[in-house]
């Protein structure tokens, strides 16, 4: 993927059914067109997307297809943001690699460090700094996943203004040399988010989690010359209506609140991919999400999103809420 008048990219992400899924006699309900990247939901009008994989697609295959070549662009200096989205048990973190814990066929995360320290590896002329930093923010409120300390300690604040723009005054950000120190990070700061359960009501599946790879390089022969570049990788919470999660009182509020970070993403995110659009007025001030990821959606970076969904019957109505939202992006 190369820098373009459309650099919002939408990935349709279809799972296989569960074996419990099976069992309980759950039908598919979603066909594809590999050929012209479309998705049918029960016979009716198809979608088309940038890319659409189905259940059968691997992580190598959904990796080297619509992110491996896009990782060159961050050492251009551009900016780039990776989101999933989805309804709880769609595969957002499966596909992102979020959970990372070490072994099997690992998703989008372990595989851009990787590629990203190869490309360090090879560079001589360049003195590469990276940084990492992990955050999740739920309910509005930001959290810092790697602080170490107790979870009611580490509540960040975003601050803005004119000059620095967008930053979060003591938020962790740890120096890394190579691949392996960025996982164990992501593994450790993953096991400090609430509960890893893929449980509707569980507190990860409503809140987002967002690792950033900030990289700074300095010309040896130049050292005048210095680019920086962020990578966003970004584990949406679920996108499920509140209903479903059987959620009441406070909880209900939970997921609305959730919403409008999605809402506004989905608006911001339409606006960027609508050319008519480019003068128009950018909505990042309406949700924390939208501010954390400002500098990288839009203007001179690339985002990719990725639309998780189900192909069963009974996930009918998230399924299409989601590629409709994910229809209004591309
Ligand atoms: P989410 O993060 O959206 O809640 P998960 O990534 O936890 O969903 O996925 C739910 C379950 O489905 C997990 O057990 C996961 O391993 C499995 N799964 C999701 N996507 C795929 C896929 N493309 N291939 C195989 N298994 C998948
Ligand atoms: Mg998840």
């Amino acid at each position: 993927m190369s820098i373009d008048a459309t650099s919002v990219k939408v990935a349709v992400r279809i799972r296989p059914l569960a074996d419990y899924e099976i069992s309980k006699g759950c039908k598919t309900i979603i066909d594809v067109i590999p050929e012209n990247e479309q998705i049918i939901v029960n016979n009716t009008k198809p979608f088309t997307f940038n890319y659409v994989f189905d259940a059968q697609s691997t992580q190598e295959e959904f990796y080297n297809c619509c992110v491996k070549d896009t990782i060159e662009n961050l050492f251009q200096g551009y900016n780039m943001t990776i989101l999933a989205y989805g309804q709880t048990g769609s595969g957002k973190t499966y596909s992102m690699g979020t959970a990372y814990k070490g072994e099997g066929d690992t998703g989008v995360i372990p595989r851009a460090i990787s590629d990203i320290f190869n490309h360090i590896q090879d560079n001589f002329a360049i003195d590469f700094t990276v940084q990492v930093s992990f955050i999740e923010l739920y309910q509005e409120v930001l959290y810092d996943l790697l602080s170490g300390k107790p979870r009611d300690q580490c509540v960040l604040d975003i601050r803005e203004d004119t000059q620095k723009g967008i930053h979060i005054p003591n938020m962790t950000e740890i120096q890394v040399t190579s691949a392996n120190e960025v996982l164990e990070i992501l593994s450790r700061g993953s096991a400090g988010r609430a509960t890893a359960s893929t449980n509707m009501n569980s507190q990860s599946s409503r809140s987002h989690a967002i690792l950033t790879v900030t990289i700074t390089m300095q010309s040896k022969d130049d050292p005048a010359n210095i680019k920086t570049a962020k990578l966003h990788l970004v584990d949406l919470a679920g996108s499920e209506r509140p209903k479903k999660t059987g959620a009441v009182g406070n909880t209900f509020k939970e997921g609305v609140n959730i919403n409008k970070g999605l809402m506004v993403l989905g608006n911001v995110i339409s606006c960027l991919g609508d050319e008519k659009n480019k003068s128009t007025f950018v909505p990042y001030r309406d949700s924390n999400l939208t501010r954390l990821l400002k500098d990288s959606l839009g203007g001179n970076s690339i985002t990719l999103m990725i639309a998780c969904v189900s192909p069963a019957d009974y996930n009918h109505d998230e399924t299409l809420s989601t590629l409709r939202y994910a229809d209004r992006a591309k």
